[in-house]
């Protein structure tokens, strides 16, 4: 499949297979949707990954959405290493962590955040919080959103309009999931269902701000109000909260996120991946009134003993600092020349597709001939997943890494100068050529 040299990262795949389920900490860097050999990384700089064989490719995985500013920024490597010299994790509070959560109250519109390690920690807490603080059980989430791996949110994808959840991992109980209420994105009606059966005892409705992860689709406009803004009101109308997940969106898609292109917001928001510049770091946040339902102060118990981490604050408060309106404009214009180059290609020889975006944040979908949008998650799953892989290897054999799957963002970053991005434009008609399949 491809013609660069993979001998080292098929060694330490087989080795990784040995002692680690599948031979990744996280399940798409496998591979598995495409085929071939997972690329086993050895450095990054930029816009760049270096693999074990000595294999440079333009990076539009970007660790899945963290890097805004590019690889092994000379400026958040100095923070880092500023921030380790001082010891590593105290367990006890510090004056970073007020800084990153006053950057983040700064750009949004939450007015406290709680600080954790990772975006599931992020929206598990805030489903909790959600809960304790409207004494309800019930929880909707939409098809094709994904929120981490928590348990109750791991329902499965297809199971149509306001279907009550079923576990789609072995190992998540039916108890677990019998709380959450499945609804179809952009479909109001479905929501509106889920509503008149369970609405006195519905605690939150969880939506990503924008989706990101069955391909990017935008909340959808009708009679002029957005989906998002729909979703706050219906739960209002009810008495549950509306949580808005900004994991992905947060401080990319603008310098607010999806809020400052929509100016739609959650009772509760979550954030991850960039505010942690690279290290684990996200939060949850939301009106004063609700976060103070957080243990020390109330009753909602959440904790994490690296919650907060020194290095990590300096890392996320660093990229924000940086992440400038000029920062973003650049990635804005990158953004929109990718996304007439990927049309021009795929028109050129004929691959079907549908290219959607959210400010800078774009995908690709492989939909059948005669497709003009892709609203939800049934629309994403009509995917030609082999035109997919047979693109994606084009792009990889010619030196560019895309993220391995059909329903992933493109992640772009401020490093993605002209000569990064020429070479993924000489990339683009051979890998549009090989999915003409
Ligand atoms: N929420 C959204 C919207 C995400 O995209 C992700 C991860 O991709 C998560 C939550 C989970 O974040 P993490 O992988 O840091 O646990």
């Amino acid at each position: 499949m491809s013609s660069l040299p993979t001998e080292q990262s098929e060694a330490l795949y087989q080795r990784a297979k040995r002692v680690i389920p599948g031979g990744v900490s996280s399940p798409v860097r496998a591979f598995r949707a495409v085929g071939g050999t997972p690329r086993f990384i050895r450095s990054a700089r930029g816009a760049y990954v270096t693999d074990v064989d000595g294999n440079e490719y333009v990076d539009l995985v970007g660790s899945w959405g963290p890097m805004l500013l590019g690889h092994a920024h000379p400026e958040v490597l100095d923070a880092v290493a500023r921030a380790a010299q001082h010891g590593t994790s105290f367990g006890a509070p510090t004056e970073a962590e007020i800084d990153l959560a006053e950057m983040i109250i700064d750009r949004t519109p939450v007015e406290q955040v709680r600080l954790v390690n990772s975006g599931t920690e992020a929206t598990m807490s805030a489903l909790r919080l959600a809960r304790g603080y409207t004494g309800r059980d019930k929880v909707i989430k939409f098809e094709g959103c994904y929120h981490g791996h928590v348990d109750s949110l791991l329902v499965a994808a297809g199971s149509g309009a306001a279907t009550m959840g079923h576990p789609s991992s072995p190992g998540v109980t039916q108890a677990t999931t019998a709380d959450t209420i499945v609804c179809t994105y952009n479909d109001r009606e479905s929501v509106r269902q889920a509503f008149r059966g369970h609405g006195n005892n519905i605690a939150c409705i969880i939506a990503e701000a924008a989706a990101g992860n069955m391909g990017v689709v935008p909340p959808a406009e009708e009679d002029g109000e957005n989906f998002t803004a729909f979703l706050s009101r219906i739960a209002h109308e009810h008495g549950a909260l509306l949580i808005t997940d900004e994991v992905m969106t947060g401080f990319r898609v603008s310098r607010s996120g999806q809020w400052g292109l929509d100016g739609q917001h959650g009772d509760l928001m979550t954030f991850g991946k960039v505010m942690g510049g690279g290290f684990p770091a996200a939060a949850f946040g939301g009106r004063s009134e609700i976060m103070q339902q957080l243990s020390p102060v109330g009753p909602v118990y959440q904790a994490g003993t690296l919650s907060g981490n020194p290095v990590a604050t300096a890392a996320g408060s660093t990229t924000l600092r940086l992440a400038t309106e000029e920062v973003y404009a650049q990635i804005d214009r990158s953004s929109e020349l990718l996304r007439a180059e990927i049309g021009k290609a795929l028109d050129a020889f004929q691959v079907p597709h549908v290219i959607q975006h959210t400010g800078n944040l774009f995908s690709g979908f492989f939909t059948p001939e005669g497709t003009t949008e892709v609203p939800d998650w049934k629309a994403a799953a009509t995917q030609r997943e082999d035109v997919f892989a047979a693109f994606f290897h084009g792009l990889l054999a010619n030196g560019v890494y895309l993220g391995p799957s059909c329903y992933e963002a493109w992640f772009l970053s401020a490093a993605h100068d002209d000569a990064a991005l020429d070479r993924i434009f000489d990339a683009l008609p051979k890998a549009a050529a090989a999915a003409r399949l």
